[in-house]
């Protein structure tokens, strides 16, 4: 049997950057990642490939009893192949969650394990890792932000982009310049940016960043297609891996295990391998976000529509607003996935002609809600494959639907001449890409399922180094901070080896 020093499981955010960083500090190391490489990067391109047959997660699932493939990244990278690439940094206030969800939640659900400052060396390793561009001196309200200026210079703002940014500076906010992991000399602008592949290999990603560079060094193993089914377990230490490649069972041992599947298949291969769980953890406190959605249709062809726009974002709500004080996140400026996806998502039939007149005619300014940690929202194995219970704390949708009327107050005020729709994106089931919460970090077993460093405690030899960890969602996207403490991670297990 193939033995490694490490073995990881998922080449996404946090697989890729930790086995790229174990394997730099001499390890011998195998990534195995269920899914492939795109074949070609042009059949990303389609929508009607990408988002709607593709989909990009390895299996159905099942979402409230209903059956759905939702966007998550099954290639190699997992979801930093198809992300937006906004790589923000939290707020100190993500990490101080008592005043704002005291009342709510019990308070062993919305601590952190560490203090912010434990991870500050780490995001700006991340950061340049992923070559975030952004400018030193923005200023980011409620924002942890860098001491150093990013290493890469921001793409300039697209003309569109800066006239938003005036007006918003108009109505007295403080827009910024979103740092985004996008290399400006060699993207190509293309439109359909997030949810698509990059064509021009310009948008950072796991693969591109991490695994890549340190395959050339060395040291590193990536099994592309290479699905685990279970770990097998005697006393507190994993013995292997059992997988499935091109229809072969295989088993690989190793000395220690990294699990970074993401937060909805991290806890579905625990759950099938039989991990014990003596608190009944796996697999609960699952988060994705509330998100809401301003959609501005115009008379006017929108620009965004036929070039690169996720660039500006606000924080100036991320605390809430001055008469309605409860904990939102960011907004942001994001594009349109498509005519076809706006028809299928369409409440009443929609020609093509007019899908595709609104596919030109929208900009989309949308929010993140930080969504509570709840028991009862749960991935599960089960005989009939992956099964998500999800639905949003009272609360959440309470503070969803007040920043929704808020939001699009904003927009009236910004574009007049616009006729203004609000969505609470996330209660479509196909918005699962924030993943996280499945397998919490803490000190306590009875509130988590692995240690502060990501230790399972029940496992000694077993990480867990993605999304599931986190024990809040942020009010940020979570990717630089699943990087970041990925790096962290393989650290302390570098330490202890
Ligand atoms: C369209 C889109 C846009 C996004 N935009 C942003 C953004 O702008 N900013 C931001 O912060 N976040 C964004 N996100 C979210 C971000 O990409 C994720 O939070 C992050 O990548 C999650 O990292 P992870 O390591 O937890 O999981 P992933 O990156 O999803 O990696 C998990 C990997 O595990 C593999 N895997 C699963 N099961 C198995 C198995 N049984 N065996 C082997 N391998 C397995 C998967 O194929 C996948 O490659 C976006 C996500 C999407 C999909
Ligand atoms: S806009 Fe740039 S970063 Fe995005 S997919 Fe196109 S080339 Fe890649």
């Amino acid at each position: 049997m193939e033995h490694y020093d490490v073995v990881v499981i998922g080449s996404g955010a946090g697989g890729g950057t930790m086995g790229a960083a174990l394997a730099q500090r001499g390890m011998k190391v195998a990534i195995l990642e269920a899914s492939d490489h795109m074949p070609d990067s042009l059949a990303g391109r389609s929508e009607q490939d990408m988002i709607l047959h593709k989909a990009a997660a390895p299996d159905p699932i099942h979402f409230n009893g209903e059956q759905v493939r939702p966007l998550l990244g099954a290639l190699v990278g997992g979801s930093t192949g198809l992300y937006g690439a906004a790589l923000l940094r939290p707020s100190p206030s993500d990490w101080d969650l008592e005043p704002f969800y005291g009342k709510y939640q019990a308070k062993e659900l919305i601590q952190w394990p560490w203090p912010l400052e434990d991870l500050s060396a780490y995001l700006e390793k991340a950061e340049d890792l992923f070559r975030v561009a952004g400018h030193h001196h923005m200023t980011m309200p409620f924002l942890s932000s860098r001491q150093s200026p990013y290493t890469h210079q921001a793409m300039p703002l697209a003309p569109f982009n800066r006239d938003l940014m005036d007006k918003f500076n108009y109505q007295g906010l403080k827009p910024f310049h979103m740092p985004i992991a996008v290399d400006s000399n060699v993207c190509v602008r293309c439109a359909q940016c997030p949810g698509f592949v990059c064509p021009a290999d310009a948008r950072a990603s796991s693969y591109n960043r991490a695994i890549q560079p340190q395959l050339k060094q060395g040291g590193l193993t990536l099994l592309p297609g290479h699905r685990v089914l279970k770990l097998d377990y005697r006393g507190r230490q994993i013995t292997k891996v059992e997988l499935i490649y091109k229809g072969r069972i295989r088993s690989i041992a190793a000395d220690a295990f990294v699990l970074a599947a993401g937060a909805i298949y991290t806890p579905y291969i625990l759950q099938s391998s039989q991990i014990p769980d003596p608190h009944d953890l796996v697999g609960r406190y699952y988060m994705f976000h509330l998100g809401v959605v301003c959609l501005s249709i115009s008379r006017e062809v929108y620009p965004g529509s036929s070039t690169f726009h996720k660039q500006i974002a606000l924080s100036d709500f991320y605390q809430g607003f001055t008469d309605f004080k409860h904990k939102l996140g960011l907004v942001q400026n994001i594009p349109i996935t498509g005519p076809r996806t706006i028809a299928s998502k369409s409440p009443v039939p929609l020609p093509p002609f007019l899908s595709r007149w609104l596919y030109r005619h929208t900009m989309a300014t949308a929010m993140v809600v930080e969504d509570l940690p709840v028991a009862s929202n749960r991935v599960r194995w089960t005989k009939r494959g992956l099964d998500i219970s999800h639905r949003f704390h009272p609360y959440d949708l309470y503070r969803g639907h007040e920043a929704g009327q808020r939001l699009k107050k904003l927009m009236k005020r910004v574009l007049p001449k616009s006729w203004h729709v609000v969505r609470m994106g996330a209660l479509e089931n196909a918005h699962l890409a924030h993943q996280v919460g499945t397998c919490r970090m803490g000190r306590d077993p009875r509130y988590s399922v692995v240690d502060p460093m990501g230790r399972h405690h029940q496992l000694d030899n077993l990480f867990i180094a993605d999304g599931s960890v986190l024990p809040t969602s942020l009010g940020v996207g979570p990717a630089l901070t699943i990087i970041a403490n990925a790096l962290r991670t393989a650290d302390q297990l570098r330490k202890d080896a």
